[in-house]
C-alpha cells in the first residue's frame, strides 16, 4: 500500500456525508432509492466498525492451516449487494470441535456445512465460532459458506477499504475492492490473519452484469455468458494474502505483451486499462516492463511466473493485488534521470516481491512488506540516476521519518496497530544504513538469498527475526544490536565525539554494542573507520564531521 497522510478530518467529512443522506432520504419519496440511500448509510455507518486485520491467534484458529479458499461472489450492482458462497479447505493441526473464522457481520449466513453436514454455528462482532457435535479429525476438512449481503463501502481506499462503486469518465460502473487494513472478511469467510495464506492458492468466480470485464489474481479460467451475466473464474494456484483475493469491474480493454525474465521464462503481461486511456497503455506496459527489469536485478526472477504479471486500473491510489496490481496514479510520470516514471506504479509491483513473495507473518513486521519495498524504489532511482540521487532519497526517508512509535512495536499486532509512515520511510533508511556497514559485497547477494530462500518465501511468512538471523549469518557476525535498535526502539545511534588535543578527537558508540563503519569528513578528506563502543582516534585540524552523506540516524554528543 502507498503510505497515505492521516487525515482527522475524514471522520468529520464521513458523519457529514451521513447526516446530508439522512436528510437526502427525508426528502425522497421513491422508495426504492430510499432503500439504496439507506443501504448506502448503513454501509457508511459500518465502516465505523473500523475492523482491523490480524492480532493475535486464538488457540482455535492456531488449530488451523488453510490450505485453499474458493470465493463465487454474485454482484448486484443495483442493490450494491453481493451474494457469495465461500469453500475453505483446512487441515486441522489437532482433532476438535471448533473452528473459527471471520465475517462481516453486514453478511448474513444462509448455509453452513462442515464436510457437507450442516453444523451448528453463531455469526457474531465478525466472527464465525463453528461447534461441531461430533469431533472433527485432524487432517483435511471443508467448510461452505452460503451468505449475503451489503458489503462496506470503502472510506478513504485504499487506506480505509471496502466497496467503491464508482464510475468512469464515460458514467460506466467502475467497481472496485480493496481490504488490506480490514481484511478479507470484509468480503468473504476467511482466517483473518497474515501468518496463514492458503498454500494452493484461491479460486475468484465472479459474476457481473454483461459487458463489464472482471480482473482478478492468477488465471483466467473461464468466462461464461448467461442471462445477460457474465461469470469470470480466475483462479491461482500460489500462496497468497488474503486481502489479495480481491476483483475490480469495469469498462475494460485488456492489453498484453510477453515478457521474458532474468531466467528466461516468458510471462504474459497484461493490462486491464479503461477503455478511455486504451491510448496510455503500451508506454505504461513499457514503464511496467523496466520496473520489472530493475526489481529483478536486485530481487531475483519475477515471483510469479506461471501465471501472470497483471495491472489493472482503479478508482483508488493503488495496492499490491498479487499478479493483479491496483493501479490509480493517472498516468502522472515524473522525471527520475530524464526518464519517465511512475512512483505508483513501481512501488506497487515492487511488493510482488516484498508482500506478496516474502510476507510477514505477523502485521508487527510489516516494514519488511514496506520498508523493503521503499528501499526497492530508492534502488529504481540508483538504476536510473545514480547512487547520488539513490542516495538523496534516502536522506529524505530518513528525514520524513516521525520516530514516535516503534517500527516494531512488540508481537500479535493488529493491521491498524502496526501502520506508521515510518515502516515505509525509516524501514527502506533501516535498509540502507545495513548495506552500508555490510558493504554491497555481501549485502546485495544476501538480500537475493533470503528472497530466493524457500524458508522465507510463498507460504512461508517471516518475522523481523528471520531477517536478522539471515542478513547476520550473512555477515559472519551479529546484526541484533542494529535491527534491536533500529526497529525496536525509537533510539537514534549515539555517537560521542570529544576534541581531546587541538588535532585529535576520540570518537565511540554510546547505545550500539556492535561496530559500525562511519564515514568521517577530516581536514585530508572522507576516512571510513570502525567505530564500537570502545573509543577511536581521529586525527584533524579541521572541525569533524561525522557520516556527513547520512547513512545512519544519529545524534552527535559532544
Ligand atoms: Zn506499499
Amino acid at each position: 500500500m502507498k503510505a497515505g497522510v492521516y487525515d482527522p478530518g475524514f471522520f468529520i467529512w464521513h458523519w457529514l456525508i451521513s447526516i446530508a443522506l439522512i436528510i437526502l432520504v427525508m426528502k425522497i419519496a421513491d422508495m426504492k432509492l430510499l432503500y439504496t440511500t439507506f443501504a448506502i448509510f448503513i454501509s457508511l455507518s459500518s465502516d465505523a466498525q473500523n475492523l482491523k486485520s490480524g492480532g493475535r491467534l486464538s488457540d482455535i484458529q492456531a488449530n488451523m492451516d488453510i490450505k485453499h479458499y474458493s470465493v463465487q461472489i454474485d454482484v448486484d450492482t443495483i442493490n450494491r449487494s453481493f451474494t457469495g458462497n465461500t469453500g475453505i479447505k483446512l487441515n486441522l493441526k489437532q482433532s476438535t470441535r471448533s473452528i473459527d473464522l471471520d465475517l462481516t457481520d453486514l453478511m448474513k449466513i444462509s448455509s453452513l456445512t462442515v464436510d457437507g453436514s450442516k453444523t451448528e454455528f453463531t455469526h457474531d462482532s465478525n466472527k464465525i465460532l463453528i461447534r461441531s457435535k461430533a469431533q472433527l479429525k485432524q487432517g483435511p476438512h471443508k467448510i461452505e459458506i452460503k451468505y449475503s449481503g451489503i458489503p462496506a463501502i470503502a472510506a478513504r481506499p485504499p487506506w480505509e477499504g471496502g466497496i467503491q462503486w464508482a464510475r468512469d469518465s464515460s458514467n460506466k460502473l467502475w467497481i472496485s475492492q480493496s481490504c488490506q487494513g480490514e481484511g478479507a472478511k470484509i468480503f468473504f469467510p476467511c482466517k483473518d490473519h497474515p501468518g496463514d495464506e492458503p498454500d494452493h492458492g484461491a479460486d475468484l468466480i465472479v459474476t457481473v452484469p454483461k459487458g463489464m470485464v472482471v480482473a482478478g489474481p492468477g488465471v483466467l479460467k473461464s468466462k461464461r455468458d448467461r442471462d445477460n451475466r457474465s461469470t469470470y473464474h480466475w483462479s491461482t494456484s500460489y500462496p497468497i494474502n488474503n486481502y489479495c483475493i480481491v476483483f475490480n469491474a469495469g469498462d475494460y480493454e485488456v492489453v498484453s505483451k510477453p515478457y521474458k525474465s532474468l531466467y528466461g521464462n516468458t510471462v504474459p503481461m497484461e493490462f486491464y486499462v479503461l477503455k478511455q486511456d486504451l491510448n496510455k497503455a503500451p508506454k505504461h506496459l513499457e514503464l511496467l516492463e523496466r520496473s520489472c527489469r530493475i526489481l529483478e536485478k536486485y530481487f531475483g526472477e519475477y515471483p510469479w511466473i506461471r501465471e501472470k504479471i497483471g495491472i489493472v486500473q482503479t478508482p483508488h491510489l493503488g495496492m499490491e493485488h498479487q499478479t493483479m496490481n491496483a493501479y490509480g496514479n493517472k498516468f502522472k510520470y515524473t522525471k527520475v534521470g530524464g526518464h519517465d516514471f511512475d512512483w505508483l506504479l513501481h512501488h506497487e509491483f515492487g511488493h510482488e516481491w516484498w508482500a506478496n513473495k516474502v510476507s510477514n507473518s505477523d502485521w508487527a513486521h510489516m516494514w519488511i512488506q514496506e520498508g523493503i519495498d521503499v528501499f526497492g524504489d530508492a534502488l529504481a532511482i540508483r538504476e536510473l540516476e545514480g547512487e547520488e540521487a539513490y542516495q538523496k532519497k534516502m536522506r529524505d526517508n530518513a528525514s520524513a521519518s516521525q520516530n514516535k512509535l516503534p517500527i516494531v512495536q512488540g508481537e500479535s499486532v493488529d493491521s491498524d496497530q502496526t501502520y506508521t509512515g515510518d515502516i515505509y520511510v525509516k524501514g527502506a533508511y533501516f535498509m540502507h544504513g545495513l548495506r552500508a556497514i555490510m558493504g554491497d559485497s555481501i549485502f546485495f547477494p544476501a538480500l537475493m538469498k533470503f528472497i530466493m530462500d524457500p524458508a522465507y518465501t510463498y507460504a512461508n511468512t517471516v518475522t523481523t527475526a528471520d531477517v536478522e538471523r539471515h542478513f547476520s549469518k550473512a555477515y559472519g557476525q551479529s546484526l541484533e544490536p542494529f535491527f534491536r535498535l533500529m526497529l525496536y526502539t525509537v533510539e537514534k545511534i549515539r555517537v560521542s565525539v570529544k576534541k581531546t588535543t587541538d588535532n585529535t578527537y576520540e570518537v565511540k558508540l554510546e547505545n550500539l554494542a556492535m561496530p559500525i563503519p562511519l564515514e568521517i569528513q577530516t581536514n585530508e578528506g572522507l576516512q571510513r573507520k570502525m567505530v564500537s563502543t570502545q573509543p577511536v582516534s581521529i586525527t584533524s585540524t579541521s572541525e569533524i564531521n561525522i557520516d556527513p552523506k547520512g547513512y545512519f540516524m544519529k545524534e552527535i554528543i559532544k
